[in-house]
């Protein structure tokens, strides 16, 4: 670590707007879980007041000139303080193409437009919240026009959870999938069904003790972390020792909870692992959103929809759920891979899933792009499903299934078919290195896989870029081949196609 002055007051300033955002992250917790209707306008006005006070540790005028002296002094050996430097640089640039004014209104219009969403989605008529919505999409676009410099607006919403991601390599990704994904679907769904039982129902309390049993299984440590519950699950990371979960139940439909909690234990080991002597310093905080879902699809579909796992885990979640006694592995391992065209993206299967993305992403680079009211979004929504998937029966199964909108998070989508990319290439390369992964799952023993996680993806937390560790893991840098090549074995043994 450097010892020069400039770069310990950049740290402790640093430090500070971490903080201010860790105290904003436990608020957005207190939203989703236990947060009464009629407090949303004050939590709006403590949203705006935090996201200010962080925005002007952010564009203090001392910055520029504390970069400037840092750099003059630094160790060339010192590749820590080097890369931290040059993250706050990065940080401090954009942060001062955006008025305050604007990023606040963006946090009151959001915690707004969050609230607004639930209630639509609750009594499933839009209506109410596109206007809201409209809001949100009017300042997202003035803030990327703050921030792009030739880039387009779509692409600087990218760059805010996948750095350096341009349009042009998603639209690439999404293309490559397409297809071989399309002719797999009609390939299965043209093959006999192989029988599948159907489960539950499993009363709520029995799935919150198999939530916590698997938490266990997986080494989530809930000394350090919660799970809650509610409407839209997520990962929040309050800070080292406190990374709250939540997940959501219907007591008709327990494995859909179960793989809820299972991806969102993929994040929450992910939090876990992340170097708490780095905290509130750019290279403590992941660089990538994209790696941080490849972490949560990897936990929740090649850990949770394997047939090793669930030969360890059926007979003890049984005990907690005396229904599961009647199925066995094969009928569990069947209903959770079943392929299906359907309407909603959460409970898609492996198959489907990327297509599921690939339409949110032509919408929000139209809403974006101002190509799309927002008041046609609806409609839209509905005809590209109809033409890609199944057009949804309601809207609350349709365009009011995702909240990522009304967070503000246009560019956040892409994120989920990069994480899948990456997790299947980082659990082949695992596999490669440690032999039968399958074998740990039906013991029960996660050990070796979640060590080589953590050793080879979660420990690196910023300091370098997704791209750089998925190279150094597994000798290349992303690319679909390995999630294509899964999912045509894994489906081809599954329907013997
Ligand atoms: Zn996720």
């Amino acid at each position: 670590m450097s010892s020069d002055l400039a770069y310990r007051e950049l740290a402790a300033l640093w430090r500070e707007r971490t903080l201010l955002g860790s105290c904003a992250t436990l608020l957005a917790w207190d939203e989703e879980t236990f947060l009464p209707a009629a407090g949303v306008e004050a939590r709006a006005e403590q949203h705006a007041l935090l996201t200010r006070l962080e925005h002007e540790r952010a564009t203090d005028p001392r910055v520029g000139d504390l970069l400037a002296e840092a750099a003059a002094a630094l160790d060339p050996d010192d590749d820590i303080a080097a890369t931290n430097l040059r993250l706050m640089r990065e940080d401090h640039e954009q942060a001062r193409k955006v008025p305050a004014s604007l990023i606040e209104e963006l946090a009151r219009v959001t915690t707004r437009a969050q609230s607004s969403w639930e209630h639509a989605r609750d009594a499933g008529d839009p209506r109410p919240y596109l206007p809201v919505l409209g809001r949100v999409v009017e300042l997202t676009c003035a803030w990327a026009d703050c921030v792009r410099d030739d880039r387009s607006r779509y692409e600087a919403c990218l760059d805010e959870w996948e750095p350096h991601l341009t349009e042009a390599e998603v639209v690439t990704v999404l293309a490559e999938l397409r297809a071989p994904l399309e002719r797999l679907v009609d390939r299965v769904l043209g093959a006999p069904s192989p029988p599948a039982a159907t489960l539950g129902p499993i009363a709520l309390d029995a799935q919150r003790a198999m939530s916590h049993a698997v938490a266990g299984w997986i080494g989530f440590d809930l000394a350090g972390g919660r799970i809650d519950e509610a409407a839209h699950p997520s990962t929040m990371r309050i800070g080292p020792g406190d990374i709250r979960l939540t997940t959501r139940y219907a007591v008709d439909r327990p494995l859909a909870g179960l793989l809820s909690t299972l991806h969102e234990l993929g994040h929450g080991l992910y939090d876990q692992h992340l170097p708490a002597e780095h905290f509130g310093t750019p290279i403590g905080e992941p660089s990538s959103l994209a790696l941080h879902e490849s972490q949560a699809r990897l936990v929740e579909n090649l850990i949770g929809k394997s047939h090793g796992f669930w030969r360890f885990a059926l007979p003890r979640l049984a005990a907690l759920a005396p229904s599961l006694t009647t199925v066995d592995v094969d009928d569990v391992y069947r209903q959770l891979n079943r392929v299906a065209r359907s309407s909603n993206r959460v409970t898609a299967d492996e198959l489907t899933y990327d297509l599921h993305i690939a339409i949110r992403v032509e919408l929000e680079r139209a809403l974006v792009r101002g190509d799309l009211a927002v008041a046609d979004l609806p409609g839209a929504w509905d005809e590209a499903y109809a033409r890609s998937l199944v057009r949804p029966t309601s809207a609350a199964d349709g365009v009011l299934q995702d909240g990522h909108w009304a967070a503000g998070m246009f560019g956040y989508f892409p994120t989920y078919t990069l994480g899948n990319v990456m997790a299947a290439q980082l659990h082949a390369a695992a596999g490669a290195a440690l032999g039968d992964l399958d074998a740990d799952l039906a013991a029960g023993d996660l050990s070796r896989l979640v060590g080589w996680l953590r050793d080879h993806v979660h420990r690196h937390a910023g300091r370098y870029p997704a791209r750089v560790v998925v190279e150094r893991a597994t000798g290349a840098p992303p690319d679909p081949a390995a999630q294509l090549a899964r999912l045509t074995g894994k489906y081809g043994a599954l329907y013997r196609l």
